[in-house]
């Protein structure tokens, strides 16, 4: 099958600013993908250039197939989605729908019924007459995004709609974002610097790092087998625990020393010998309660509440490690031992920070 949207070897350059360096990556019709990554990582510039206000440097972006370079952007089918979902304050729910169409000189009728059928499929029929500065943030996430499917687009983008607004908004947005594009199965590029907005709404998530696609794939993996130490530590709240150990390979068996424990086995994999990083997420370690102050028992040196569960920071060898525990299980000063779950243990480079197999 065409991918919907493919980007072949994409670069621009500002002068001195390597702002994307050589992207690949493709989407299929019907999938949710975003573009994960700090600010400056040239998301951005991405998205301009798939929509045509910025002009690559170098590669190519294809839409069902088709170089679109030369297009300018309203010829380019691809409908944009603005921050915070503004829409039109002084004009009716109708009207903001119609906009697009109108723009395009789409007769009345033809208008009418477009507009009709969008305010079906996105709930909105009741609110038509309501003017734009009458919606609360649901209904103008709904009115955004319609106004932008009613031109039928071959595909949308997004850049940070959700930015400005406020974290439990944002929550119930999500969850309505994903059931719109499931509904109405849109290919979505959609731009974000917050690792929770790319888990929940993503089919697959594209991770840059300044200008550079550092891993693609669904938000799972991203999680559970990223690539490199970046996406390691950029996914994940609380962050990975990065612990420096010393690998010893026997065969297929790799063990790691660290400063708490002694010849972990984690029994695969093809690491050499030597000084590495052992990846562990905060959920996977559990606490038990240390029969002693010996070794092997950890002090805890104070914990954040989430509600249901505890952050725990936890003094192992100088080293303050992060662990997810029940509420009310452990109090400041404890010690406390730890036990890793080192099936989902990471072994990552020292020298070129790869996460190994
Ligand atoms: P943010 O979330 O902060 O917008 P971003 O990941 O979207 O970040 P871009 O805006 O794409 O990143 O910027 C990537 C790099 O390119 C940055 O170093 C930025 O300063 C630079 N850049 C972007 N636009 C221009 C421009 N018009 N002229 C010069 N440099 C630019």
């Amino acid at each position: 099958m065409t991918p919907k949207l493919e980007l072949r070897d994409l670069e621009k350059r500002f002068d001195e600013v390597e702002a994307v360096k050589r992207l690949s990556l493709s989407l299929d019709q019907g999938e949710f993908v975003s573009l994960l990554g700090p600010s400056g990582c040239g998301k951005s510039t991405t998205l301009a250039m798939v929509a045509g206000f910025e002009t690559p440097t170098a590669g190519s972006i294809l839409v069902d197939g088709q170089s679109v370079e030369a297009l300018p952007p309203q010829r380019r089918r691809i409908g944009l989605v603005f921050q915070d979902y503004a829409v039109f304050s002084k004009l009716s729910v109708r009207s903001n729908l119609a906009f697009g169409l109108e723009a395009k000189g789409v007769p009345s009728a033809v208008r009418a019924k477009a507009v009709k059928a969008m305010a079906e499929r996105l709930d909105l029929t009741g609110l038509l007459d309501r003017r734009g500065d009458r919606l609360n943030m649901s209904e103008m996430q709904r009115v955004a995004i319609g106004r932008v499917l009613v031109t039928e687009p071959q595909l949308v983008l997004l850049d940070e709609p959700m930015s400005n607004l406020d974290a439990s908004l944002r929550a119930s947005l999500r969850g309505e974002m994903k059931l719109i594009q499931k509904q109405l199965r849109q290919t979505i590029l959609y731009v974000t610097h917050d690792q929770v907005e790319a888990m929940s709404m993503s089919d697959r998530i594209a991770v840059m790092s300044m200008g550079e696609l550092q891993q693609i794939g669904s938000p799972e993996e991203i999680y559970r087998r990223p690539r490199n130490r970046f996406v390691a530590e950029f996914i994940g709240d609380p962050p990975i625990n990065l612990i420096p150990c010393e690998v010893q390979t026997n065969g297929d068996q790799v063990a790691v020393t660290t400063a708490g424990h002694r010849n972990l086995v984690l029994g695969r994999g093809r690491a050499t010998a030597g000084r590495h990083w052992l990846g562990l997420r905060p959920h996977d370690i559990r606490i038990a309660p240390a029969a002693d102050a010996g070794a092997g028992s950890f002090p805890v040196r104070f914990l954040e509440t989430l509600g249901a569960e505890e952050v725990l920071h936890i003094d192992y060898g100088g080293q303050l490690l992060q662990a997810v525990t029940p509420t009310g299980a452990v109090r400041e000063g404890d010690r406390v031992a730890l036990r890793f779950d080192l099936t989902r243990a990471l072994l990552i480079d020292a020298g070129t920070d790869i996460v190994l197999p």
